[in-house]
């Protein structure tokens, strides 16, 4: 695997390798990125990954030193999942002085998380754009796990035009249900025994939607007995796939967001 981490070693890799399948993630992997890479695998393209912990999408409520890092242990479970490229670039060559551009993509990115981390899908989205740019990928590779996100990446795409092709990987979970998230180790025991609830009550709300409760109903009792397990619920709502415009009916997605132990857990699933 190369392992590469400024720009001018990043075009001697692509000329090694051609046109690369890319991976992008903030590190902390754990086996929900390696099933994208698996997914990326498949395209029959050259695997790259990269690993950036991007400050741009953090508020400063947020706390950007407190997200987990684990640089060898990455490296090692890459290499070990056939990887063909690591590209950690650094803050600084990311970001230079004076940088002075951003892209916002509105309509997908409205609402859900964008109401509540409202910088964040703009430093998605100009982190995505450069990160493309700047590997040349043909195809990326995004996790169904951020259902918002894939959908504003999409968008993007779309609208400028970028020529890489954008792939979407399912939500790997753990035994119990629980969807993997790198943020999840800082649920003390107590939460995480309880963490599994978010996904059981999505469950059931879909399926009593699909057997013709209305979504409002459904939705405000998934609601109410996660309140009453203690968990802090954003958003619990259902919404068309690709708009994430709120839906009355299906088909649409499940996507809800609940705060529990500290940890915010974001979690979606399909209706329809
Ligand atoms: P992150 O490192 O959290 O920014 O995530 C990098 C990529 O991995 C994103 O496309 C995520 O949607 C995806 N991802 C995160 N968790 C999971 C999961 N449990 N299953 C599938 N993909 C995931």
């Amino acid at each position: 695997m190369l392992i590469v981490r400024d720009l001018e070693d990043l075009r001697a890799a692509r000329v090694k390798l051609g046109p690369l399948a890319l991976v992008p993630t903030m590190g902390a992997l754990h086996d929900g990125h390696i099933s994208l890479l698996a997914a990326a695998r498949e395209t029959g393209l050259p695997v790259a990954a990269s690993i950036f912990v991007n400050p741009l999408q953090f508020s400063p409520k947020e706390d950007l030193s407190r997200y987990p890092r684990d640089e060898t242990g990455d490296l090692a479970r890459l290499e070990a999942a056939g990887c063909d490229l690591a590209w950690l670039p650094q803050v600084e060559a990311m970001y230079p002085l004076g940088r002075a551009t951003s892209i916002e993509v509105l309509g997908p990115s409205e609402g859900w998380e964008g109401a509540a981390r409202p910088e964040h899908f703009r430093g998605v989205a100009t982190v995505c754009a450069k990160l493309f740019n700047q590997t040349g990928a043909a195809v990326a590779v995004f996790g169904e796990k951020d259902w918002q996100q894939y959908q504003v990446i999409r968008r993007m795409v779309a609208d400028l035009d970028l020529p890489v092709r954008i792939i979407g990987g399912p939500t790997v979970r753990e035994s119990d249900g629980l969807a993997m998230s790198s943020r999840n180790r800082f649920m003390d025991e107590a939460s995480r025994a309880l963490a599994p609830l978010l996904h059981h009550a999505m469950q059931s709300a879909g399926t009593a939607i699909l057997r013709g409760t209305q979504a409002a109903a459904a939705l405000e009792a998934a609601q109410a007995g996660l309140t009453a397990a203690g968990f802090a619920v954003d958003y619990l709502a259902l919404v068309e796939a690709a708009t994430l415009r709120e839906a009355a009916a299906p088909p649409g997605r499940l996507i809800a967001a609940a705060k529990l132990g500290g940890v915010r857990l974001l979690d979606n699933i399909k209706v329809g």
